[in-house]
């Protein structure tokens, strides 16, 4: 026992006979990766099994072994000759450890959640960041109950900072990822109706969200948006914290004021506390960008990064594909790639965007998922929203979201199929117009995306 990782022993605080270790070899674990997933398993990793829906890691003890792993976590001790710890979840002994690390790590981090918009807003924070100090962030979209604690266990002495993304689809989810994180800033984004099916209520994704606050350090600063219904809910229960907000057209502490836009691009002045740091031309498309941008922007000052960084990280951040990403199209049309995700907040942002485009104005849209009870009423309320607004033509695959195009009207369109669907676009699309494609990431819509390439 007592040549048994420090790390690893201290983070689980286990029993002596947890560990199997017939060739002496887990104290060499004290300082190695920990792997969930052996095809990134490295020789001298520690390989942890998980178990999921689809697959179990325990399954893979084997691979693992062979791949070089030095020691695995399991919940059950397996035939092998590997070292072994055997804990009662691994999913809790992996957050342990993680959190675990985190306290370890001397720097500082900031940890961002919202129903959108956290991808890009990580991605604006880490643009920001990255300028002052050497910032770890958040890859792909490690960002629930594993990903999180996946993330924590990156951080090592080459980052002083780091900017984290928290996302959930349950309830409790983010009081654990926040626990793990121990958090010095804190920022909720927004509540867009994601996932409502599963938490019943915008109320119970707003109070979810909230839950990051319960981690956050005692000094720590909770960043919050004023423009959001749920501000108020939120700036109560940060009432024993500092709390910076952000937003446009309301008092805020960080402002976009004197805003200007340009077929869908804004330029405005960034004030923090009524100090006008500069003018800021945002690379990104859409007013919920400016948003995102106020937001990573309230978060960097709370981390203590310079107005000129602020200003130049804005400045010059580069977009995140498949979120308004401008697509040259076929026969001059512009596509508005925003596929990667959708919900009825969402969905609204990108046609007020798409408005703000040169016409003709066109919009593909597939369904919007996890949206329970709420699908019918959301997809159709979102075709109504749609007929309020300058579009030209709206066409919908995939089932749910038929009651979109429908309540949209005459210019409305629906197509069962995907072949159809796109040799109607190949044929109809008029030149020039602009086009926004989008979905949840399940509608796939990407497919469009490709069939609509100039190139294709
Ligand atoms: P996911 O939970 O799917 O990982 P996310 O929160 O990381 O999403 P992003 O990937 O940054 O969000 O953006 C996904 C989509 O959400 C964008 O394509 C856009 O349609 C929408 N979106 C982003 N920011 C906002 C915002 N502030 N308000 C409303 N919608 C937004
Ligand atoms: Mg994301």
């Amino acid at each position: 026992m007592s040549d048994t990782p420090p790390k690893i022993i201290e983070a689980l605080r286990l029993p002596a006979d947890a560990v199997i270790d017939p060739g002496g070899d887990f104290a060499r674990a004290a300082t190695c990766r920990i792997v969930t997933d052996t095809r990134s398993l490295q020789a001298g990793d520690v390989f942890l099994a998980l178990r999921g829906e689809r697959f179990d890691g325990h399954d893979f003890l084997q691979t693992a072994r062979d791949r070089g792993a030095i020691a695995a976590i399991v919940d059950t001790a397996f035939e092998t000759d590997i070292a072994q710890l055997v804990v009662a979840d691994t999913r809790l002994a992996l957050g342990l450890l993680a959190r675990h690390h985190r306290l370890q790590w001397q720097g500082r981090l900031a940890a961002i959640t919202g129903n959108s918009g956290k991808t890009t807003v990580r991605a604006l924070c880490e643009a920001i960041m990255s300028r002052s100090a050497p910032t770890h962030a958040t890859r792909g979209n490690l960002n629930n109950d594993i990903g999180v604690p996946l993330t924590l266990l990156q951080l090592d002495g080459r980052c002083q900072q780091a900017v984290i993304e928290a996302g959930a689809n349950h309830t409790g989810e983010i009081a654990w990822t926040t626990a793990l994180a121990c958090p010095d800033v804190v920022l909720i984004n927004n509540v867009t109706d994601a996932h409502i099916g599963e938490f019943g209520s915008a109320g119970h994704i707003a109070q979810a969200k909230a839950e990051i606050l319960s981690g956050l350090s005692p000094d720590g600063i909770a960043v919050l948006n004023r423009n959001d219904r749920f501000y108020g809910l939120w700036a109560a229960l940060a009432s024993r914290h500092d709390v910076l907000d952000f937003g446009i057209d309301v008092p805020a502490r960080v402002q976009a004021i004197d805003m200007v836009s340009d077929e869908g691009f804004y330029q405005f002045t960034l004030t923090i506390d009524g100090d006008a740091l500069g003018r800021v031309a945002l690379p990104l498309m859409g007013r919920h960008n400016v948003m995102n941008a106020l937001g990573a922007a309230a978060v960097a000052h709370a981390m203590g990064c310079a107005s000129t960084h602020i200003l130049a990280g804005l400045n010059e951040a580069e977009g995140v594909a498949r979120r308004m990403a401008m697509v040259e199209g076929i026969r001059g049309t512009t596509l508005i790639d925003d596929s990667y995700n959708a919900n009825p907040g969402a969905m609204r942002a990108s046609l007020e965007t798409l408005v703000q485009r040169p016409g003709p104005r066109w919009c593909f849209l597939g369904a919007m998922g996890e949206l329970g009870r709420y699908s019918d009423e959301a997809h159709e309320a979102l075709g109504r929203y749609a007929r309020t607004l300058d579009i030209d033509r709206m066409i919908t695959i995939g089932e749910p979201a038929r009651a979109t195009s429908t309540a949209f009207g005459e210019r409305g369109r629906h197509f069962d199929d995907w072949a159809s669907l796109i040799e109607f676009a190949q044929h109809s699309l008029p030149t020039n117009a602009s086009v926004l494609i989008k979905g949840s990431l399940s509608a796939g819509m990407d497919r469009l995306v490709n069939a609509l390439r100039s190139e294709s």
